[in-house]
Formats: structure tokens, C-alpha cells, sequence
């Protein structure tokens, strides 16, 4: 762990209402998939009672050699600011933390059960080990409003072509027929029985704002998963 200062290097839409934002790699950094910092704004224009530090999850996987973060932009002081700041603007940075990775035995399967903007971890977790050619049956159900909501959609779907090994969910909640011919409606026990045939076996990974993790952790324990086997990474502040 260790605080540095991290220079933004670039900006970008990935989903409506949806930024990623490029921080130069300092010298001898590293991270594992799945972890996160908390970045703090250095002297910004404007601030409000929840200070000037939010913790983001790094999207990409440490073999793609690049600290990205992704977050939903809200009207709060913290996503104003961070939206509108311009290339070479330094940041604060603690990190990195937390144990929210990939469990190592590759004849378990995992599935990852993710609403929005939890894609975060996972998205870093995922390519990883399609990188490393681990052998991981991996099952993404993946949760947006619509598809324009949902960042990495085409990367994934293109992933899924790729790898017998990698499949994915894509659902949407409030899309018309016309708009979205895949899954439709909430991530449920049907759904799931559905793509996991045997809901006991694997280690499911739960990550994103604390009500959508907690209702999808009662959801897949009613199923028959085992409680053990379910991680978790509540996004506090959504
Ligand atoms: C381990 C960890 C990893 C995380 N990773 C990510 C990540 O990768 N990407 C990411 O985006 N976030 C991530 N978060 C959450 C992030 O740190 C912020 O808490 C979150 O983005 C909200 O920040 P904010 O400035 O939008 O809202 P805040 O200013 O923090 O919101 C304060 C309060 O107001 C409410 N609120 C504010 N605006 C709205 C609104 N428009 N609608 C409803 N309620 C509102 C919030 O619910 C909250 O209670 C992570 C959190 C943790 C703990």
C-alpha cells in the first residue's frame, strides 16, 4: 500500500452518464484484479459535506498495463469536479486495497452476479485471467437499465465469442423488445437456474451499489448456493 500522487492522462464516455478516466502508471506500481484506492481531489473548485475522497475499483487488469477507473457521473461536488478535470491534473491516491479477486482454484467455477456500475472489479478480474489463459469457467449476468447503460458491453460479448470458457449474461430491466432481444427483467432464481446448472458449485462474486449486493446475496442463498461461497464488494455511497 502505499500514497502517491496519479496524473490524469485521459477521459472518456463508456455508457451514458459513465466516465473512464487513464492515470499515468507510477514507476513499480501493482495491483491485483479486483482491488481498488481511494483518490482524493487536491484543491478542488467546489466540495460539499462528503468530502473530496471516493474509492473506484480499477476496471483494467493489471496485464494491460493501465490505471483506469470507471464511475457513474452524478450531480454531487466529488462527480462535477472529477468529470471536468482537465488532462494532467494531479490526484491523491491510497492504494491499493482491498481482497475482492479471483479465487485461485481454476476447477471451481465463478459466476459473477452484477448490477451497473459494479462491473468495475469484475471487468479487471475477468480479462485478467482471459489473459493468463487460466481455465476458470466464468459466468457473467450482467444488469444495466438498457444497453446504453451498460459500459463494456460489446467488449464482453466479443470476450464471449472468444472463450469457451467465458459466458455472458447481458440483461436489461427497463429496454423495449425492439431495442434489446436478449434477457429481459431482474436478475432472479429462474434466470439464474438457467445459465448455473448446478447453483451449489461455484464461488459467486457480488459487487456494486449495497442494495443491489444485498438483495442479489438473499436471492442466490434462496437458491441453494452456499453462503461461503459468495464474495462481495458493497460499493458504500450509492
Ligand atoms: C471498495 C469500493 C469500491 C468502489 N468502486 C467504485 C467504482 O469502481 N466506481 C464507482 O463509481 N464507484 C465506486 N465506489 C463508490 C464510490 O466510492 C462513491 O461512493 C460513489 O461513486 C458515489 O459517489 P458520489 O460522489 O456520486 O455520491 P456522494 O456524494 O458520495 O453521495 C452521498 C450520498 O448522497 C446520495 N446521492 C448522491 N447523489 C445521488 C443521486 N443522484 N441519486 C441518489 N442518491 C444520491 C448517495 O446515495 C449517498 O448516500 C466504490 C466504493 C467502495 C467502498
Amino acid at each position: 500500500m502505499a500514497k502517491l500522487t496519479l496524473k490524469l492522462k485521459k477521459k472518456e464516455e463508456v455508457a451514458d452518464d459513465t466516465m473512464a478516466f487513464y492515470w499515468q502508471v507510477p514507476d513499480d506500481f501493482t495491483f491485483k484484479a479486483g482491488q481498488f484506492g481511494d483518490f482524493t481531489l487536491l484543491d478542488p473548485p467546489e466540495t460539499d459535506e462528503e468530502g473530496n475522497t471516493r474509492a473506484f475499483s480499477f476496471v483494467y487488469s493489471p496485464a494491460e498495463n493501465q490505471l483506469v477507473t470507471t464511475t457513474r457521473i452524478r450531480n454531487t461536488a466529488f462527480k462535477r469536479v472529477l468529470r471536468d478535470l482537465k488532462e494532467g491534473t494531479e490526484v491523491s491516491f491510497d492504494g491499493p486495497h482491498g481482497g475482492f479477486t479471483l479465487h485461485k482454484t481454476e476447477t471451481t467455477p465463478a459466476v459473477f452476479v452484477i448490477g451497473g456500475i459494479g462491473i468495475t472489479p469484475v471487468r479487471s478480474m475477468i480479462v485478467q485471467a482471459l489473459k493468463e489463459n487460466t481455465s476458470h469457467q466464468m459466468t457473467l449476468l450482467y444488469s444495466n437499465k438498457t444497453p446504453k447503460d451498460a459500459p463494456f458491453l460489446d467488449e464482453f460479448e466479443q470476450l464471449a465469442k472468444e472463450h469457451d470458457n467465458f459466458t455472458f449474461v447481458p440483461v436489461m430491466t427497463r429496454a423495449s423488445k425492439d431495442e434489446w432481444k436478449g434477457e429481459h427483467g431482474h436478475i432472479d432464481e429462474d434466470m439464474l437456474k438457467r445459465y448455473v446448472k448446478d447453483v451449489s458449485a461455484p464461488i459467486y462474486y457480488l459487487s456494486g451499489p449495497a442494495d443491489m449486493v444485498q438483495a442479489m446475496h438473499e436471492m442466490l442463498v434462496k437458491a441453494g448456493a452456499n453462503e461461503d461461497n459468495i464474495r462481495m464488494e458493497e460499493f458504500s455511497g450509492y
